[in-house]
């Protein structure tokens, strides 16, 4: 396989940081996390260590984007946090107009938590609400109750936080198009900045996916569940969010700067166990993607032993980095054709122009620039689009 190139990089990068504990593992979650937080002390020593290590990585210059996910980070102390950012900031160059996010779940915030985080240099906070209905709440296994979440909106403005991101959850068994539409409405009166809204979707391994199997749950059919993804798409399009990812809407300057670099291939490392990263090397345009292990035991262990908790590493050639771009673009801002010819020297073939052609005639993208956009229809049949697009 050929090796990939990637001509350019921002000098900047993001940082991503795992935190693998929640206080109950909801059923329908494959993310990695486990429950309680009696490795808290081992993993923030690893954690730290891991840091420092990457801080030797030849050509890192400053950091533009922090976000610490999980998990559940607010299960963190202000304290934690602190010297979290202190051995970021002891490591790297942090930019000063950098972005810096922690999701939080609104079952474990309180006022001083949040002020605390506002008051740490923490700019954006990220929400799992997922619904404004406590009776899907109930169902999703949640910690929270509608009102927490909204408590937690509030008080985020009230201490500061500018840009806050709301997390919401369609597609739910038992739940009426009515019933999504009401949360998408109590969700706007809050005033997010920014909201991604998931389509649930079954995991192997999870107990949902044993109750879907068993025929406990009976899972809402394709039909209905675009039907909510179009209503979505149009409601929050209709108050002015840009609905600039598959799953994700903004207020005019409010996209996930973190994210964001994540879909145009910008580098990023990741921290903690399960956490991805991406790296171009600025010299020869090399292209790497790694992994670290996923269980936090593990993940200890080998930096306890001074390894390293890489599982698994790979070169991307010029296909792994065709496909992504297709993937990437038309998940977001739109395929480029262009930069697939300039960056990565690639032409389409007859077939994939034949079929981009159809697309455009049934209204499923739109081709401005030479840069192909999905539409609303288009993104309903996103993943497919793209598997049909991609070489093999
Ligand atoms: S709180 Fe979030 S990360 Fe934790 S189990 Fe629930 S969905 Fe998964």
């Amino acid at each position: 396989m050929k090796p990939g190139r990637i001509p350019s990089v921002p000098d900047r990068f993001g940082v991503y940081v795992h935190v693998p504990f929640c206080e109950r593992k909801c059923p329908y979650c494959d993310f990695y996390s486990v429950e309680g937080t009696d490795l808290k002390d081992r993993y923030l020593n690893a954690l730290h260590r891991e840091i420092a290590r990457a801080s030797r990585r030849p050509n890192a210059a400053a950091v533009d984007t922090i976000y610490i996910g999980g998990g559940t980070p607010s299960l963190l102390t202000p304290d934690e946090i602190e010297r979290l950012l202190g051995e970021i900031g002891r490591c790297f160059t942090i930019a000063g107009d950098a972005e810096r996010t922690i999701e939080v779940n609104p079952g474990t915030t309180t006022r001083e938590s949040l002020r605390m985080l506002r008051q740490l240099g923490m700019n954006r906070l990220s929400i799992g609400v997922q619904s404004f209905d406590d009776r899907v709440l109930t169902f999703l296994g949640r910690i929270h109750t509608v009102a927490e979440a909204r408590s937690c909106i509030e008080t985020a403005r009230a201490v500061g936080f500018e840009n806050i991101s709301i997390d919401l959850i369609f597609g739910i068994p038992g739940q009426s198009r009515r019933g999504w539409e009401d949360t998408l409405k109590e969700a706007l009166a809050l005033s997010p900045d920014h909201v991604s809204a998931y389509s649930l979707i079954v995991e192997e391994q999870t107990p949902l996916f044993a109750l879907v199997k068993s025929g406990s749950v009976v899972p809402v059919t394709e039909e209905e569940e675009a039907a909510q993804f179009t209503l979505t798409m149009s409601f929050l399009e209709d108050s002015g969010y840009d609905h600039y990812e598959v799953s994700n809407y903004a207020r005019p300057s409010c996209r996930s700067r973190h994210n964001s670099a994540y879909w145009h291939h910008h580098n990023y490392l990741g921290f903690g166990p399960s956490a991805h990263s991406f790296w171009v090397d600025a010299r020869s345009g090399e292209a790497w993607r790694w992994a670290n292990v996923r269980q936090v035991g593990g993940y200890c262990d080998l930096l306890w032993r001074e390894g390293s908790p890489v599982a698994m590493a790979e070169e991307l050639g010029t296909r792994e980095l065709v496909n992504e771009m297709i993937f990437l673009g038309l998940r977001s801002d739109g395929l480029s054709l262009p930069a697939l010819t300039n960056d990565l020297g690639y032409e389409l073939s007859g077939e994939q122009r034949t079929y981009l052609h159809q697309l455009l005639a049934r209204n499923l993208a739109v081709l401005s620039g030479g840069t192909v956009r999905l539409t609303r229809e288009g993104f309903l049949f996103c993943d497919e689009i793209c598997s049909h697009l991609m070489t093999s």
